[in-house]
């Protein structure tokens, strides 16, 4: 068994659905050894093995597993993410008793969508970044053709829960981030 047990620490507003949360769990073990493997059997992970996370996309969720804790995103409430934290155990652990003829994968498989990248900008339009919308801003970064310190607005106090959630998920799909922007524990 790689993972013994979790506990929910942290539960916050969700900021791509205000109608769902977001978890944080931390957890008992190291578990970064097991990312390739699951890179390697599931469909759609964004695997960033420099910065040891995998994103686990379900049925429109977001699951970013991290060395040291995990965070959900877009979760109904509470009882949903112990089910699901516990179907994340019981895969991480299976995957782990398995592991041995499976090749391990350490491509990152999947590219972000710009929507999923919108749905955390302010969403003012206030061009300061060069373009005209956000939307086209999102465009422009999931091209990687602009980076994210274009957009002003998005570092001011009022947007740094959403600039936490999408610094978090650009550095997990490799974008570089530089590291005075980067938080360990992703919340
Ligand atoms: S600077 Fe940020 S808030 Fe303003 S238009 Fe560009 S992406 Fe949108």
């Amino acid at each position: 068994m790689l993972l013994h047990s979790y506990k929910i620490t942290r539960t916050l507003p969700c900021l791509a659905d205000p109608e769902k949360i977001r978890v944080i769990a931390e957890i008992s073990d190291e578990i970064h050894e097991i990312f390739p493997y699951l890179n390697a059997i599931l469909k759609g992970c964004i695997y960033n093995h420099p910065a040891l996370t995998l994103t686990i996309k379900k049925d429109g969720k977001l699951f970013t597993l991290h060395a040291h804790h995990i965070t959900l995103a877009k979760i109904e409430d509470e009882k949903e993410a112990e089910e699901i934290l516990k179907w994340l155990k019981d895969l991480i652990n299976e995957t782990y008793g398995k592991r041995d003829p499976i090749e391990p994968n350490y491509s990152m498989a999947a590219e972000l969508k710009a929507l999923d990248i919108f749905r955390l900008l302010p969403g003012t339009n206030c061009k300061n970044c060069g373009e005209l919308t956000c939307l086209a801003f999102a465009v422009k970064l999931v091209g990687r053709d602009a980076e994210i310190t274009r957009c002003d607005p998005l570092f001011s106090e009022r947007y740094q829960e959403k600039k936490k959630v999408l610094i978090e998920l650009l550095h997990a799909a490799g974008h570089e981030i530089p590291s005075e922007f980067l938080d360990s524990k992703g919340g």
